[in-house]
């Protein structure tokens, strides 16, 4: 890839572009550990961004922050029978440290139920204790053969929710009141809609009662998970002790929830959003939302051009936005708005000699079109684009979505879905394992959720899509990441 050369067109190779895309906005590289990767300042950014918006709702629902260990003894992970049989393929494992064979070997976190429910059972006495509401900002690690940047990576950036409750029904809200957090999350901070559910039994998390996700169709048509939260049930607290007594004297196990997203919306950012220049940022994440170019020939343009891309950069900053002004020399504006324009900065600001004098700006949109706005109206202007830049993004991947989503589907067009277009198929399912098994391995597709009634279709599909009988639920399946 080369500036001559441009990206990779996504109808050609669209993982291609994913990977085109990437490393010319200069989010990540590839590091000389196989499987991991490099967060280079500009993806860092765009992941502060969502951790500040994250954290801020996650307190806002009574959260607060905690950390604990990297490492856990191998032990913890065998107390509960499925969390180490879903993990084990995955886990990385010291054995040898300090110049000597460890006693107990110990596991690089894959997650972290097993730690923080063993700090539970000590932190949690009565049932004024309850409930426990806690998250985890860290980096985990599950082995990845085949990596994808961001994607699928050895060693990733996340958040993880850990809360523990005095009943089932408390856990059941905890659980879905973080769903709708993740759900917020991506409509109205990363432009990217999103359906919601429950996971069926094979795809939900290694150890938990109910799984229940958020999904996005990318403009492949894939889907990519990108959020789940979990009811945990009283699994853990029964292999950690994590009991409590009762307001009526009585001793039981805590039910517990967690809940994770990662650096992994980072790319589905990108996939959701991007076109054949390159990334485009929602302006809600944008690290950068607006690049103030000056145009000038002669130094005496020069000064005065400069000086009012100056005055405008410090009016929008003070208004709140972030902005850059680009006075680089000896480079023309158009191999600077290419820049720009690949690390998807939603507004371009070009101050030239007329505009000056017409006392304007001119506003190019990343997402297109181009219109003046008169520095008198400076701040209001720029925050009206940045509101439809924000909400067209958001119309566009929803229509994008619906128009690659069919309901209703029969076996057949399921089957020629999968083998064609992709997108997200809505059908009657029996609920068996032997159908859910059945479709994943002719069609490579699963089952996404069964989704929440405002998802679910009218009326409600009759038959299974692929065995005939009675369907008991509709679910949406589609090729995933
Ligand atoms: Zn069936």
């Amino acid at each position: 890839m080369s500036q001559e050369q441009g990206i990779t067109p996504r109808a050609k190779d669209f993982s291609a572009w994913y990977n085109d895309a990437v490393m010319r906005a200069e989010l990540a590289d590839y590091s000389p550990v196989r499987g991991c990767m490099v967060i280079r300042p500009n993806g860092y950014a765009i992941w502060e961004l969502m951790q500040q918006a994250l954290d801020r709702m996650f307190k806002d629902t009574g959260h607060r922050n905690a950390y604990f260990p990297l490492f856990i003894p191998q032990s913890f992970l065998e107390k509960e029978a499925e969390h180490v049989e879903g993990f084990a393929p995955q886990v990385a494992v010291v054995t040898r440290a300090g110049g000597k064979d460890l006693e107990e070997p110990l596991v690089v976190r894959p997650t972290s139920e097993t730690i923080i429910y063993d700090s539970f059972a000590k932190w949690i006495h009565s049932y004024r204790d309850l409930p426990l509401l806690i998250n985890q900002w860290a980096n985990i690690v599950r082995w990845e053969m085949r990596t994808r940047l961001f994607l699928r990576t050895t060693e990733f950036l996340w958040q993880e929710g850990h809360t523990a409750h005095v009943d089932e029904a408390d856990a059941e809200r905890e659980a879905r009141r973080m769903l709708g957090v993740y759900r917020r999350f991506a409509e109205e901070w990363m432009a990217m809609p999103v359906i919601t559910g429950v996971k069926t039994d094979s795809e939900k998390f290694a150890g938990a009662l109910r799984t229940y996700g958020v999904e996005a169709l990318m403009q492949d048509n894939k889907a990519i998970q990108a959020g789940t939260t979990h009811n945990l049930g009283q699994n853990f607290a029964k292999a950690f002790g994590v009991q409590f007594q009762t307001a009526e004297g009585g001793l039981d196990h805590v039910w517990n929830t967690s809940w994770g997203v990662s650096t992994r919306m980072i790319g589905g950012l990108v996939m959701t959003h991007g076109d054949d220049v390159g990334i485009i940022c929602p302006p809600r994440l944008a690290p950068v939302q607006v690049v103030v170019v000056p145009i000038y020939r002669s130094d005496e343009e020069r000064a005065s051009v400069t000086e009012v891309a100056g005055a405008v950069a410090k009016s929008l900053k003070d208004g709140g936005f972030r902005v850059e002004v680009d006075a680089r020399e000896g480079m023309k504006p158009g191999a600077k708005y290419y820049q720009w324009e690949g690390q998807g900065v939603p507004l371009r600001l070009e101050v030239g000699p007329k505009d000056v004098a017409k006392g304007q700006v001119f506003a190019a949109r990343r997402t297109g079109g181009k219109a003046p706005i008169p520095l008198a109206g400076l701040v209001e202007g720029v925050r009206v684009a940045l509101d439809e830049i924000q909400a067209g993004l958001y119309q566009a991947a929803r229509d994008r979505r619906e128009g690659a989503s069919r309901r209703g589907v029969s076996k057949e067009e399921l089957v020629a879905m999968m083998a064609g277009d992709g997108g997200f198929a809505y059908g009657g399912f029996c609920g068996g394992q032997d159908c859910e098994t059945a479709i994943k391995e002719s069609t490579k597709a699963t089952v996404r959720v069964l989704p929440d009634e405002e998802f679910r279709s009218t009326p409600a599909p009759a038959t299974c899509v692929w065995c005939g009988k009675p369907s008991v639920v509709e679910a949406v399946w589609a090729k995933a990441y």
